[in-house]
């Protein structure tokens, strides 16, 4: 699964130049019985398997006797992932993640190993690998030279609390699907105007949370009075 998703793209460029590394440990390489197993049945009685901590702690320790590096575990019961917590893991040397399987893990994992639980989102995947990776390829685009342009990691959505302006290319008009004009300009403030407006009304129209966290410039204010007085109008710009 790991093989496949780390040779390839900016992480698996980034991999190759050393800018950053991932290794893959098998938790029944930390299995003592003859069967190599890593789970069973739940105390109290409920369906499913349970990851034993045993072969976690061993793991955990093994792989950690070497750097102090946090620790974290996979969970839906884990605080949510974001932006924040990408850039507190890009400022570590290392991370150790720990990707569950079947019904979770041995609370006492929980309690007494980890730094933290992690969650991805407010649903339930199959087990952590796809969560790890998506952990890591957030993180790795924070370690200098994986992006190209370092800026570009700076004005993306969420970085300002703000989701991105709208972007385009060529052709100019594709289809009668014109681009606005005010990006054929060559006004850089003007421009920068327009970017921060559509910034402002797409995350008031997907995702009004992070506008109700965020404290606005007057400019800003005003911009999202337009927006809304546009809106009841039903006269806004298209887009
Ligand atoms: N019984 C668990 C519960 O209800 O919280 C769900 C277990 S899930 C089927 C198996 C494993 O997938 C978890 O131990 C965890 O490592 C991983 N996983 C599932 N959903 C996840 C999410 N939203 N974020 C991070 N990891 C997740």
């Amino acid at each position: 699964m790991f093989e496949t998703v780390f040779s390839a793209g900016v992480v698996g460029r980034a991999i190759e130049k050393r800018l950053l590394s991932v290794n893959v440990h098998n938790l029944r390489d930390f299995a003592t019985d003859k069967h190599r197993q890593v789970d069973d049945r739940p105390f109290g009685g409920s369906p499913g398997m349970v990851l034993k901590p045993e072969p976690v702690f061993a793991a955990v320790e093994h792989i950690r006797a070497a750097t102090q590096t946090p620790v974290f575990l996979l969970s839906p019961r884990g605080r949510r992932f974001d932006t924040r917590m990408v850039e507190a893991m890009a400022g570590e040397s290392g991370m150790l993640l720990i990707c569950g399987r079947y019904e979770g893990v041995d609370e006492r994992v929980i309690q007494h190993l980890i730094t933290d639980e992690i969650s991805i989102g407010d649903y339930i995947l199959t087990g952590g690998e796809p969560a790890a990776m998506v952990i890591v390829d957030a993180v790795s685009r924070y370690v200098p030279g994986v992006v190209g342009k370092q800026e570009s990691v700076a004005s993306e959505s969420f970085s300002q609390e703000l989701l991105e302006h709208p972007q385009y290319t060529r052709p100019r008009d594709f289809r009668g699907m014109k681009v606005p004009e005010v990006l054929f300009s060559g006004n850089h403030e003007q421009i920068e105007k327009w970017r921060l407006k559509r910034s402002l009304e797409k995350t008031w129209r997907t995702r009004p949370d992070l506008l109700a966290q965020k404290s606005l410039t007057r400019e800003e204010q005003q911009m999202l009075a337009d927006i809304q007085d546009e809106t009841k109008g039903n006269t806004h710009e298209s887009h």
